[in-house]
Parts: C-alpha cells; structure tokens; sequence
C-alpha cells in the first residue's frame, strides 16, 4: 500500500464513490414499488377515504404498534409532525420548559419552540447521549418534560432517565428519529417513555423520503396526537375516538400520512430488521480492525446488542486533529465528516440566537426568568462532538466498501497523528 495520503497527493484507498448515508434507501425494491402502484391503481392516496381505500397507513401503524409491543401508533408526515403532536397531545406549551440533550438535530429544539415551549440544553456522557443526572439539575417548576435523543443508532440509558424523569415529575418524549430498531437492554427504543417519535426521512433508518410515526401507550395522549395532527377533527368511523367531548376539543393541525407514504413506510417497516443486521456487520467489522489503533478512540455504544450499526463516531485527541483526520480520510475515498459541523444544539444561529417566527421573542417570552445559552454550556457535548468523526453506513455498503474503510482509517492514523 502506497503510505503516502491522498490528501498530500498520494493514491487514495479508492476512487469509487462510497455509498450514500441513506441507510434504508438501498433496499427499495420490488415491494415498495407495487405497494405503491396498488395505492394509485386503487385511485385512494388519502387514508380516510376516497373510491378503494387499501389502508396501507393504517396496517403501517399496526405492524409498528406490534413490533413495538405498545398499545398505540399514529403515522404523520414527519419526524418533527411526530414530535410536535407528541408535545401537544402531553399538553406542552407556552411557560413550560423541556429538556433536551445538546447533542441533537435542529428539529427537536425547534418542535419545543414550535410548540411554544422553550428548550433546556443538558449535557451528555461519552455515549453522546443526554447524562441522566442532567435531568435533576436543570429541572424547576417550569420543566414538564424531557426528550431523549438515541443520537445515530445509540440507544439511551432508558432505565437511568426514566427514573431521573420521574423524581422530576416529567413527561419523557423520545425523539428516536435517528435510531429505530435500536435497543436498551432488549426493549426497543421509543418504547420506555410516555410517547415515542420516529422519522422516516432520507437520511433514517427506514425512509419514505419523508414521513413520521409516533406511539404510546396512553390513550389520553393518543387520542390527542390523533385530533392534533387532522385539524382538531374527530372521526368516530375511523375507530380511535371515542366521543366527542365538547370540553376537550382543540384547533389542531394537518400533519396526516398519505397512503402513499403509508404503503412505502409498510414495506420498508418489514425490512428493519435486515437493514440494521447488515449495517451492525459492516460497521463490528471495521470497529474490529481499528480497535487497537493508538490514535483513535470510538463514542460509547450504551447497549452493543442494540445499536442500529449505522454509524461509526470516531474520537480524535482535539477538535484540530478530528478535521484534518476527516479531511484526510474524505480524501482517500471515504466520507467521513464531523456530525453536525462538530456544533452543538444551542450553538446554531436561530437557537442561539433565539429566533423564532413569532411576535416579541415568543415563546421564549412565556417564562419569567431569562433563557440564556451560550458557548461552554454543555462543556462535555461541545468537547465530544468537536473531536469527532463519523462514517455512516447503509444497506448499500459491502464488505468491500468496509475494508476500503479500514484500509483508509490505518493509512490517516499513521500518516497524520
Ligand atoms: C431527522 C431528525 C428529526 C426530524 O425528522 P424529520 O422527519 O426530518 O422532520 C428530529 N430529531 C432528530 C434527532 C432527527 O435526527
């Protein structure tokens, strides 16, 4: 092998294109193709009625609830539709805080505000994920609820919150966008706390392009999530709503899945499973060969039988190192990048900033005291994340692709730390 990096003008490891990080995408196949062709031969893309209704939405939510092993599941149009009826059905809004981890997407500190709450950063542990004791020092009588963010197949130390949460009297919402199928000491991900929210973007687990589930176990919050997310609307035919109770009724939203998203979500739900299984093989493997390499350290996997495998977060010594390390092995052939720009949360303009579409700062106005976020706020995010790296896998990477990653990870470490 030639020593010399490609970033310095040596031959890269390879020229091929590495797989896009689409995880569930490179599965499509023949299933979610006819799945779709029978929602438009039926001429019914609409869940609640129209000429043939297939409802391929509905047997989405079925199979989900069933896997999951809870009583309820609502698909939506998004990860975020998810979050913010999740928010609304617990009652959140305006003068409430919610907790969150600062490692984390945009989207969930922007469902709090959108739902008029206003977001609380905690810091996380060497898992990337929120410090469970974090919950008990930033909680007052504002806090109604915390969300919990499994960050890139990593599930959460669900058994530790859930009893931070609840000395704290809090709703827990899990924002489990980035890691379906991923588990805590065998129980799935999204099914510990009071509602569970999904994703199904491009870039998740599964994907239909774009489109959401949320799920539960309490009916109250069901119920809610269901009239929230179709306009405040009841509809005692569709079996969920079992009255109609003057005293509860609301002006919701139109977050509803399309038949459409419903029959592709279907099809993809049933291929979870090998999806994960193939990521985790690839990702074990590449972890193995490098795991002796002096220069690296890896992000801690909280539970290593229940990580989705789809994403490999290396750590450098210093946010300097982790960029040239990235630049370095991009250049050989490889993507790898610093999630997120290595920024945390808090960091990005329109929180920072607290920027919001509304009138005189609201909702951040809804809370006496002034919110304030500022750079050295989550010391261990803002370390963790600066001196990171991280590959993404797919159902589209082969063992080819993972030894072509090794070969490029051996090369940078030796060549430039
Ligand atoms: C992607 C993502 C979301 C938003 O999901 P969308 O389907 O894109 O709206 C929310 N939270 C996290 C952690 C995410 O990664």
């Amino acid at each position: 092998m030639n020593d010399r990096l490609a970033i310095n003008g040596g031959t890269p490891v390879r020229t091929k294109p590495f797989p896009l990080s689409y995880p569930g995408l490179y599965a499509y196949g023949e299933e979610e193709k006819n799945a779709v062709l029978d929602v438009l031969s039926r001429k019914s893309p609409f869940r609640y009625y129209g000429p043939d209704v297939a409802g391929k939405t509905k047997e989405f939510e079925k199979s989900f609830l069933e896997k999951m092993e809870k009583k309820y599941a609502l698909g939506v149009t998004s990860g975020t539709a998810s979050l913010i009826c999740a928010l609304k059905a617990a009652g959140i809004g305006p003068g409430d805080k919610v907790i969150l981890p600062a490692i984390t997407f945009l989207a969930s500190a922007g469902a709090i505000i959108i739902a008029g709450a206003v977001p609380i950063f905690a810091d996380v542990d060497d898992s990337f994920n929120i410090l469970p004791s974090e919950i008990s020092r930033l909680s007052d009588k504002y806090t109604k609820a915390v969300i919990t963010v499994p960050l890139l197949g990593n599930p959460c130390k669900m058994t530790e919150i859930m009893i931070e949460a609840r000395k704290n009297n809090l709703i827990v919402i899990e924002d489990v966008a980035q890691s379906m199928g991923s588990k805590y000491k065998g129980k799935y991900s999204g099914t510990f706390g009071d509602i569970g929210c999904f994703s199904l973007q491009l870039n998740k687990i599964i994907t239909t392009g774009d489109g959401g589930i949320l799920t539960t176990d309490n009916s109250v919050f069901y119920e809610r999530a269901v009239r929230y997310h179709d306009q405040g609307m009841f509809r005692e035919k569709e079996g969920f709503l079992s009255s109609n109770n003057a005293n509860d009724v609301f002006v919701g939203q139109n977050y509803r899945m399309s038949e459409i998203t419903g029959a592709i979500a279907q099809q993809q739900f049933l291929k979870l499973d090998n999806i994960i299984d193939h990521m985790r093989k690839i990702k074990n493997f590449i972890k193995s060969e490098i795991k002796d390499l002096p220069q690296i350290d890896f992000r801690r996997i909280e539970d290593a039988d229940g990580d989705c495998g789809s994403a490999l977060v290396l750590l450098l010594e210093n946010k300097v190192i982790a960029k040239k390390f990235c630049d370095a092995v991009m250049a050989e052939g490889v993507t790898m990048y610093q999630q997120y720009n290595g920024q945390v949360v808090y960091m990005l303009p329109h929180i920072l900033n607290q920027k919001t579409v509304d009138k005189n700062g609201f909702p951040f106005n809804q809370i006496p005291e002034k919110i304030e976020y500022y750079e050295g706020m989550c010391p261990n995010a803002e370390n963790l994340l600066g001196r990171s790296a991280s590959i993404t896998f797919s159902f589209g990477c082969t063992m080819e692709d993972a030894v072509d990653v090794v070969n490029a990870i051996k090369k940078v470490a030796k060549g430039l730390c």
